[in-house]
């Protein structure tokens, strides 16, 4: 018996990056696992299902074919998200509307659609990848911030609505993460390799973290050993959060 036996899983932006890391260590771990994302192209065993969050039909449809596939929905992990960079001056409504249509309401509509399969299970529990951007104040940040600022208070409020059906709501707070994603913000910058050691720099354990390492975090919350835990946030950020190192 491995952790995750019988454990079937539903993971949002599972294509790439954090996503793709933790389907990859849930199946590892004994888990079979549906990857929803705009790209439906995930390599066998992971099932891949083509959703769009920002689109209800799209969503309500992909959970319906991912739990049929599975049999059932143990455990969702709420991942898929977009970047945006700028003060409040810097992005119009719109750009506002299709960040928090993405990171915000695209947990609320795959939670939605994913409740009725979570409740038929016992070991229920829903992770949602939130950011360091939640707490920290960082600057050129203001949508993004607002963004997983809504999904930190989201997920508390979730873990209180549905504890009570046995359903655990957490969430994991990353900081600099070596993705795709944080690969095309250093592609666009003058010198890659020195915003790259800047953003190193950032973290106190001076290197940016891993998918696997916050994989690693999405896991323990998803899985039974943490049965006790929920409507809390775990960082995996090298101590940026929590930190305050004197000046070298
Ligand atoms: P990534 O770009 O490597 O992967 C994101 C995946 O989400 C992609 O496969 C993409 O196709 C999918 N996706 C995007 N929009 C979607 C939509 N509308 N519907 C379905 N799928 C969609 O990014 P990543 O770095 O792995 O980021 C994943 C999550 O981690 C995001 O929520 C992000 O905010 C969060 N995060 C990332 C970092 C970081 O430094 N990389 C830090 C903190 C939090």
């Amino acid at each position: 018996m491995t952790e995750f036996d019988g454990i079937r899983a539903v993971v949002t932006g599972g294509a790439s990056g954090i996503g793709l890391a933790t389907a990859r260590t849930l199946l590892g771990r004994g888990a079979r696992v549906a990857c929803l994302d705009l790209n439906p192209e995930v390599d066998a065993p992971l099932i891949g299902v083509r959703a769009d969050v920002s689109d209800d039909a799209s969503v309500r449809d992909a959970v319906r074919r991912a739990a049929e596939a599975l049999g059932g929905i143990d455990v969702l992990v709420n991942n898929a998200g977009i970047g945006a960079q700028g003060t409040v001056e810097d992005n119009d409504d719109d750009e506002w509307r299709r960040v928090l249509d993405v990171n915000v309401l695209g947990m609320v509509r795959t939670t939605r659609a994913a409740l009725p399969y979570l409740r038929e299970s016992a070991h229920a529990a829903i992770v949602n990848t939130c950011s360091i951007a939640a707490t920290a104040g960082l600057p050129n940040r203001a949508l993004y911030s607002a963004s997983k600022g809504a999904v930190l208070s989201l997920t508390l409020a979730m873990a209180a609505d549905h504890v009570r059906e046995g359903i655990r709501v957490n969430c994991v707070n990353p900081g600099t993460v070596d993705t795709p994603w944080v690969g095309r913000l250093l592609d666009a910058a003058d010198d890659p390799e020195a915003e790259r050691a800047a953003l190193a720099a950032r973290q106190p354990t001076g290197r940016l973290v891993t998918p696997e390492e916050v994989a690693a975090a999405i896991a323990y919350l998803a899985g039974p050993v943490s049965g006790a835990t929920t409507g809390t946030w775990l960082a995996v950020d090298g101590g940026m959060a929590g930190l305050r190192l004197r000046p070298r």
